[in-house]
Parts: C-alpha cells; sequence; structure tokens
C-alpha cells in the first residue's frame, strides 16, 4: 500500500510540471484572446496565471520535499508578493484611479527582496566555497548592465519632466532592484554546476523577468506601455516558468553543491570582452546622440572596468604560476621551478663567493612497492614522503620532484651543521617510521640521497650531474644511505650507519652546529670547542647501549644533561644542545649499537 501509493505519488510528481504548463496555457493564452473591450476577464486570466505559479510552488516543494526548503519557500512567497502586487495594481487602476498604486508597488517591491535572498541562498548551496575569480566576473557584468540601465533608463526616468515625485521613485528604484537580482543572479549562474532541467527553468524566469521589467520601464518611460502588450506576454512567460521549475522533480538537486570553477573559458573571455566595451560603446553612442549627461559615470564605469579586468588578469596569472610551479600529486615544487631556483641560487653563491648545494633524494625499490601495493599507494607514499622532507628542511630550502620518485632539495646560504647532517637528517625522517596507508598498510620506506655543494663559479648542471652521481653511488653502496660529492664533484661514500665513523662524524657535525649556534647567539663566548664536543660526545653515549648497559631515552639523556649542566658541562653548551635537540635539528636520531 504504502509503496503503491509512494509510486503514484513519483509518477505524479514526475508529471505534474507538464501539467502545470498546459494549465496555466489556458488563462495565459486566454488573457489575450479575450477581447479588449472586455474590461475585467482578461484581467482575471492574468492574475490566475500568477496566483497559480504561487500555488504551483507550495505544490512542488510538498511534493518533492527538497532539502533547500528555505530556497523554494523565499521564491514562493516572493511569487504571492508578485502576484499581489499584480492585483493591487489592476484594482487601483480599474477605476480610472490614476494615483500612485503605492500598495501594489510595495508588493512588487517586496518580492524583490525575498527573491534577491532566495538567489543568495541558492547560489551559497551551490557554491559554499569562495571563488574570487567568480567574483570579479560577476563585478564586471554588473557594471556593464549599470551602464546600460543608468544611461538608458534610471537616468532619463529621474530627469524626465513629466513624472510625479513618487512615479520618479517608481521608476529609478525598480531597474536598482533589477540590477541587484541581475547581480546575485550572475554569480549564481558563474559558480557554474550541473544545470539541471528545473535550475534552467528558474533561470527562464530570471531571464523572463529582467526583459520584462526592462521593457515595462522602457515603453513608460516613452509613455507607450499599455496593458495586454508584449511585455505582459514576458511576464506570463516567467510565471509559467516558476511554477514549472518548483514543479520538475529535478528541483531538489538544484541547490546540490558544485564543483567550482575559476578558469576562464573561451566563452567567459568572450563575455568579459563584450561587457568591457559596453562602457566606450555607450560612450560612443551618447555621443552620436549628442546626449553627453551621463559621460562621468561612463567614463567612471569605464576605469572600474579596466581595474576589474585588470585584478582578474593578476588571478589567472598567479594561478597559471602556481600550476607550472607546484607539482600536482605532491604538492611540492616542479622541475621548473626548480631550474630557476638552481639559477638564482648560483648567482647568489657567485655574488656573495659561497656555495650552493643539491640533494638528490631517491626512493629505494619504489617500482616494488608500486608492484606490492598498487600505483595509488606508490602515490600516497610519495605524497607522504614530500610532506616528510618539506618538514625537515627549513622555509628557505627549495623542496622539488625533480622526477618520478625522485626529490631534489636546493640549500643556498648558511647551513648549520653542514649539508651532510642535513642529508642524514632526510633520510632519517623518511626511514625512522613507515608510511601507513589508510590507517592499516604499514610501508617501510627508505631513501639514498646524493649531495654535493659547489661554489657560485660552478654551473647548475655541474651541480646536477655531482649530486647525480653521489646518488649513484649511494645506490651502488647498498641504498638507504647519504654520499656526499667531494669539493672536486667526486662522490665519496659516507661511513656506514651505526659505524664508530659514522658516530663520530655525527659528534663532529653536531659540536659545529651547537658551536654556531653560540656564536650566532653571543659572539664570542669564550667557550673551548673541546667542551661543546664533549657535551654532544655525552649525549651520543647516553643515547647508545654499550656493554653491560642500555641506552637512555631521550627524557632520560635531557634530565642527565641538566643534571651535570654548570657542574661537568659549560651551562651554555648545554642550553644551546638541547635548544637544538628540542626543536628537532640535532641529536633525534635513534642511535645505533656501535660494533664493539
Ligand atoms: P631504485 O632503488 O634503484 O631507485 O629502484 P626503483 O624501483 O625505485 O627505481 P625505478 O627507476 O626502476 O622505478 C621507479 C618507479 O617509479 C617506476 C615508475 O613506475 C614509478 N613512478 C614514477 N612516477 C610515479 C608516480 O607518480 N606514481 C607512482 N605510483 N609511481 C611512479
Ligand atoms: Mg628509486
Ligand atoms: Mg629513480
Amino acid at each position: 500500500m504504502t509503496s503503491s501509493s509512494g509510486g503514484q505519488r513519483a509518477s505524479a510528481g514526475s508529471h505534474a510540471w507538464a501539467l502545470w504548463c498546459a494549465v496555466a496555457s489556458v488563462p495565459a493564452v486566454s488573457h489575450f484572446l479575450v477581447p479588449a473591450s472586455h474590461a475585467v476577464a482578461p484581467v482575471v486570466m492574468y492574475c490566475l496565471v500568477g496566483v497559480g505559479a504561487a500555488i504551483a510552488m507550495a505544490v512542488g516543494v510538498r511534493l518533492h520535499r527538497p532539502a533547500a526548503r528555505a530556497v523554494w519557500w523565499l521564491l514562493a512567497a516572493g511569487q504571492v508578493m508578485y502576484a499581489g502586487g499584480d492585483v493591487a495594481y489592476f484594482v487601483a487602476t480599474s477605476g480610472g484611479d490614476t494615483s500612485y498604486p503605492v500598495l501594489a508597488n510595495v508588493l512588487y517591491l517586496s518580492q524583490y527582496v525575498l527573491l534577491a535572498a532566495a538567489l543568495v541562498l541558492l547560489g551559497r548551496r551551490r557554491s559554499p566555497q569562495r571563488n574570487t575569480a567568480a567574483l570579479i566576473d560577476t563585478a564586471i557584468l554588473t557594471v556593464a548592465a549599470a551602464v546600460l540601465w543608468w544611461v538608458f533608463l534610471i537616468h532619463p526616468a529621474a530627469a524626465a519632466p513629466g513624472f510625479s515625485a513618487l512615479d520618479r521613485v517608481g521608476a529609478t528604484i525598480f531597474p536598482i532592484m533589477d540590477l541587484c537580482v541581475l547581480t546575485v543572479a550572475i554569480r549564481l549562474v558563474l559558480g557554474g554546476g550541473a544545470r539541471q532541467r528545473s535550475y534552467q527553468l528558474l533561470l527562464t524566469f530570471l531571464g523572463l523577468t529582467l526583459l520584462a521589467d526592462t521593457a515595462y520601464g522602457l515603453l513608460s518611460l516613452h509613455g507607450v506601455y499599455e496593458i495586454g502588450g508584449w511585455s505582459d506576454v514576458v511576464y506570463l512567460g516567467s510565471y509559467v516558468a516558476l511554477g514549472a521549475a518548483a514543479l520538475h522533480p529535478s528541483m531538489r538537486q538544484v541547490a546540490e553543491p558544485v564543483e567550482g570553477r575559476s578558469g576562464a573559458s573561451l566563452y567567459r573571455v568572450g563575455l568579459l570582452a563584450v561587457a568591457t566595451l559596453i562602457a566606450p560603446a555607450v560612450l560612443i553612442v551618447q555621443n552620436l546622440r549628442h546626449a553627453a549627461s551621463s559621460d562621468l559615470v561612463v567614463v567612471t564605469a569605464s576605469a572600474v572596468l579596466f581595474l576589474l579586468v585588470l585584478t582578474r588578469m593578476a588571478g589567472l596569472v598567479s594561478a597559471q604560476r602556481r600550476i607550472a610551479t607546484t607539482d600536482g600529486l605532491t604538492g611540492v615544487h616542479t622541475r621548473r621551478f626548480l631550474s630557476e631556483a638552481l639559477h638564482a641560487g648560483r648567482e647568489r653563491a657567485a655574488r656573495h663567493g659561497g656555495t650552493y648545494a643539491l640533494l638528490l633524494v631517491d626512493v629505494d625499490h619504489f617500482k616494488h612497492i608500486n608492484d606490492t601495493y598498487g600505483h595509488p599507494a606508490g602515490d600516497q607514499v610519495l605524497r607522504e614522503l614530500a610532506r616528510r622532507l618539506r618538514g625537515a628542511c627549513r622555509d628557505v630550502d627549495v623542496v622539488a620532484r625533480f622526477g618520478g620518485e625522485e626529490f631534489a632539495v636546493l640549500v643556498t646560504g648558511e647551513l648549520p651543521g653542514g649539508l651532510s647532517a642535513l642529508a642524514e637528517r632526510l633520510r632519517e625522517r623518511i626511514a625512522e617510521a613507515p608510511v601507513v596507508l589508510d590507517g592499516c598498510t604499514a610501508i617501510r620506506v627508505t631513501v639514498s640521497v646524493g649531495a654535493a655543494a659547489l661554489p657560485g663559479t660552478a654551473s647548475t648542471e655541474e651541480l646536477l650531474v655531482a649530486a647525480d652521481a653521489a646518488l649513484y653511488e649511494a645506490k651502488r653502496g647498498g641504498r638507504n644511505r647519504v654520499v656526499l660529492s667531494d669539493p672536486a664533484g667526486r662522490a665519496s661514500v659516507a661511513p656506514a650507519c651505526g659505524s664508530a665513523d659514522w658516530l663520530d662524524r655525527q659528534i663532529q657535525q653536531w659540536a659545529t652546529m651547537v658551536g654556531e649556534e653560540l656564536r650566532r647567539r653571543g659572539g664570542d663566548l669564550g667557550v673551548p670547542a673541546g667542551l661543546v664536543i664533549g657535551v654532544c660526545a655525552a649525549w651520543a653515549v647516553m643515547r647508545v647501549a654499550g656493554p653491560g648497559r642500555a641506552a637512555l631515552t631521550v627524557e632520560q639523556a635531557r634530565a642527565e644533561l641538566l643534571r651535570c649542566r654548570g657542574v661537568q658541562f659549560h651551562p651554555y653548551v648545554v642550553d644551546e644542545f638541547l635548544a637544538l635537540e628540542s626543536a628537532g635539528v640535532i641529536g633525534t636520531s635513534e642511535l645505533v649499537v656501535v660494533p664493539g
């Protein structure tokens, strides 16, 4: 019973809009067929369609139960006002009363407010995200329309000789309200997205209403408007379209969020070009007609349009640049950007007599990851690696995707701890924790790093060749390691991870970094280099398990250093070491047991 009545209701719902169009066309057509001598019948027919549209909307909302009910109720309320305005207008004018129909105009004005509110709400639901490009385009089209409205409707109405004060207010306020509705309608359309039949009918209603209002305004201004003229055909068409929009089943989807568009299709560019040419075209026409009273407004509008177009162009240029310099998959820079940055880095190094450095980071056995877990998983791994690389580098370093599963880091300026410390840090950040896919699959990933630093007199190609040779050596040496290219550009294998040489090098690197920090902070603090090395070595010893003793945890090692602060170790050195350790710059790696 329930499902059969539901089915009947769905079937009735899917055809209700066509039924409404057929039924509404009867009084609409009769309105024009009834002889003009008949005073009441055409008016009744006209009002029937208006009121019918409001009822159709209420039926549509009850029948289809859309999620965005407020939008449709606002539209329906607007139509009630409009139909009420029509009735009040005809009642006021039918008795030969020539005074201004105040009630009708108040009702008409309320309709604009409700309609604009419905469109704003609908626009927000369809495009909830901010879209600056669409806003600028809306502003361009609105300013262009405002020029036309001002020159041909608003200004002549405001200055018309035979108009009473109330007529003048009415003749200017309605085009202004139309402009407001047009603005929100343009924003709605520029938001893009699917154009369901109901949405198309809604746009038809808006187009016809604005066309009819403009025609009515122009005809009234020139004293040739008469009831039953062609502008009334357009009004009646708009009522039918609005009722059909609410009764069509696709009205449920009209307010669903759509994909934001901010590009500039050829069609959009053409439209904007026409809009920007309107102001100068109007200026020419006005001058030919020797009617230059609005020149100042039109010239100002031209300037505003010019600035809006410039702003839009700046947005497009920066969006294109962003696309060209940001890797779509990982969000780090592209190779194109790296190439520019390499040249800039070389020039800077040449100017200051320093070096510039490049790290090439290649994922080990990445093909195996793809083959085992699939390409989408491989993509996820690349995204996570890029995130870790960015996190381990300084803001001034340029992290880029060099090729498929290869990243590059350009380092310029002073690097605390030296290049090998940074390279080692990158390698550790990636090796220390597996990449977890979808919260369950953990993939252990390692990288090999080739590093090279050359003076600014060396070309960027030389730097790339040196880093690449070092990377090749790292792969050849067994992967998951760092190889530094020596100053002559030859690759030298770094000591094996965990060996005594490796630990020695770590301690030296930490000591250099702490020493540099101390100098940077307080000039010459008079701390002997041996004391700095002492603190670093103590940390390494505490963090490494030795014969018969376990490694201390980070917290235990910190507590031990603080206990010795000012007693066994220089307080400044302890403070600086712990500050750098807390910042994750040094001493973070899980040190491995140094073989006996
Ligand atoms: P090696 O340790 O020698 O570097 O081995 P490898 O498997 O990492 O090296 P190889 O160059 O043979 O494989 C790189 C693979 O990376 C091959 C290619 O399918 C894959 N790859 C390249 N770009 C992408 C990408 O954007 N996404 C995914 N998922 N895979 C990619
Ligand atoms: Mg690889
Ligand atoms: Mg590779």
